[in-house]
């Protein structure tokens, strides 16, 4: 039996890290674990069982309770937390604006990263291979794997490929209306995690210049120089 690869990506928002992270679990035939969308459905299930974001503990608690399955397919990425598939209900706007506040709990993460850990085991276990895409897989969740990436892109290119998913446009008032997203998100997030610079052998990509194909095969290059 081989040991299973382990890749972590880290990045800041519209740093292309989730699409990247994606083509790669894809070029592998692996598994794949989206941790951003996993503090995304805690927030939406804080949000509707009426858990106040203000009340630590109670977001804690909701941490540990949280009923929550990831589907490893990097061509379907699935979540689902008790009954529901929040997969398209965890990324409105709304649950954008809250989930720092969630992810900045020192506690929640303590949580959450012990549930990535774990699942990452599962999904390395069952698929042969896994990547991890988030903002502290490389330094803090896996700083073991085999392969750590940190995408990184400059902000006006980040703010240019997120005002194009969100609204379809680049003009300035959509730029303006992206900055929460990107901005601010990331400067609440990087109080609780480095991944604006790369922690030591956490080899960089500046995918500002780069289109989604170059980016992977960018990516590609690392992942497939570390499988020897
Ligand atoms: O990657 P995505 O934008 O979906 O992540 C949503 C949020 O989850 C981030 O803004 C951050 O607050 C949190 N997050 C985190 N640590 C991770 C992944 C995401 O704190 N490893």
């Amino acid at each position: 039996m081989t040991t299973p690869f382990v890749v972590g990506v880290d990045g800041p928002s519209g740093s292309g890290k989730s699409s990247v992270s994606r083509a790669i679990a894809v070029h592998l035939g692996g598994g794949y674990l989206d941790t951003g969308a996993m503090y995304r459905a805690l927030t939406w299930w804080c949000l509707e069982t009426g858990v106040d974001l203000g009340d630590a503990d109670a977001v804690i608690r909701a941490a540990t309770d949280l009923p929550l399955a990831m589907s490893a397919d990097p061509s379907e990425p699935g979540v689902v937390v008790g009954e529901t598939d929040v997969t398209e209900a965890i990324r409105t706007s709304e649950i954008s604006a809250q989930v720092s506040r969630v992810a900045t709990i020192p506690e929640v993460r303590v949580e959450m990263q012990q549930q990535q850990r774990d699942l990452i085991t599962v999904i390395a276990d069952d698929h042969g291979s896994v990547v991890a895409e988030g903002r502290d897989i490389t330094t803090v969740v896996a700083p073991d794997a085999d392969v750590r990436l940190l995408l990184t892109a400059s902000e006006e290119a980040r703010l240019r490929r997120r005002s194009a998913e969100l609204h379809g446009q680049t003009d300035d008032e959509a730029i303006e209306r992206t900055r929460d997203e990107v901005v601010r998100r990331d400067q609440d997030d990087s109080t609780v995690s480095q991944f604006l610079t790369a922690a030591d052998g956490v080899v960089t990509l500046d995918t500002s210049d780069l289109t989604f194909e170059e980016s992977v095969a960018a990516a590609l290059e690392v992942v497939d120089a570390a499988r020897g």
